[in-house]
């Protein structure tokens, strides 16, 4: 999507981004000979205006996404208390000093990919006797800047999650920005395959629509929901 009909998007305003996106969401899982709702649509409010985020709750979107620990806590904190059935994932990168605070707030967290991460989250587990769902992120670009397991390291990272009975589901990437994500969204569904894992987080506003015909069991949509970010 370009940049411009993203900001189109913000100018109708929050409700009408969520029916353009669950529209063309749809069409995106008919095209691929999948059922409809078979991918979830994680709203990514971080950066978002309150107003917006009320407004495509009001319209009845329940599954969010956030990339801070602290920012979620302080905006979701409340709305949970008040409407029930929110759910929040992490999608970005988890420092293991915040851990336990995203543990308690979070249904799922997107970003596995360490194992001191993993260690802390299994020791945290064992001691809360509950833990969110969990995806190991992987690098598929490969970028040394971007979080993520180096996908040459990505099977012994899995194996340990398993020593440490985590409830891994899945793999989620942010391919390189700019590149065509085509090959990083089947390498990632490669990867899920020989692991015997079934979730796929992939794909974003600009490339959504090709990450469910390319396999995607959950799309991170924000601006395309929301409007830009301020
Ligand atoms: C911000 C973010 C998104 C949403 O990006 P948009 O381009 O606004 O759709 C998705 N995934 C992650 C990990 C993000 O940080």
């Amino acid at each position: 999507m370009t940049e411009a009909a993203v900001k189109g998007k913000g100018a109708e305003g929050a409700g009408s981004g969520l029916e353009a996106v669950r529209a063309r969401l749809a069409a995106a899982e008919a095209a691929a000979g999948r059922p409809p709702g078979s991918v979830a649509l994680i709203a990514v409010s971080k950066e978002q205006p309150e107003d917006r985020v009320r407004a495509v709750l009001e319209a009845g979107h329940r599954l969010f996404g956030e990339n801070r620990v602290q920012e979620a806590r302080a905006r979701w904190e409340p709305l949970t208390a008040a409407t029930p059935g929110i759910m929040i994932h992490l999608v970005g990168p988890l420092q293991t000093n915040k851990a336990r605070a995203a543990m308690a707030l979070f249904a799922a967290i997107h970003s596995l990919d360490r194992p001191r991460l993993a260690e802390t989250l299994a020791r945290l587990a064992d001691e809360r006797g509950a833990c969110p769902d969990l995806l190991v992120q992987v690098n598929t670009g490969e970028e040394p800047q971007k979080a993520g397991v180096a996908p040459g390291e990505a099977r012994a990272l899995l194996a340990l999650t398993r020593r440490l009975s985590l409830p891994v589901q899945g793999l989620m990437c942010i391919p390189p920005e700019g590149a065509d994500p085509v090959p990083h969204f089947r390498l990632l569904r490669a990867m899920a395959e020989s692991e015997g894992l079934s979730w796929l987080s992939m794909g974003m506003s600009g490339d959504f629509e090709t990450a469910v015909a390319e396999g995607a069991t959950h799309v991170r949509v924000g601006r395309a929901v929301f409007g830009a970010r301020r």
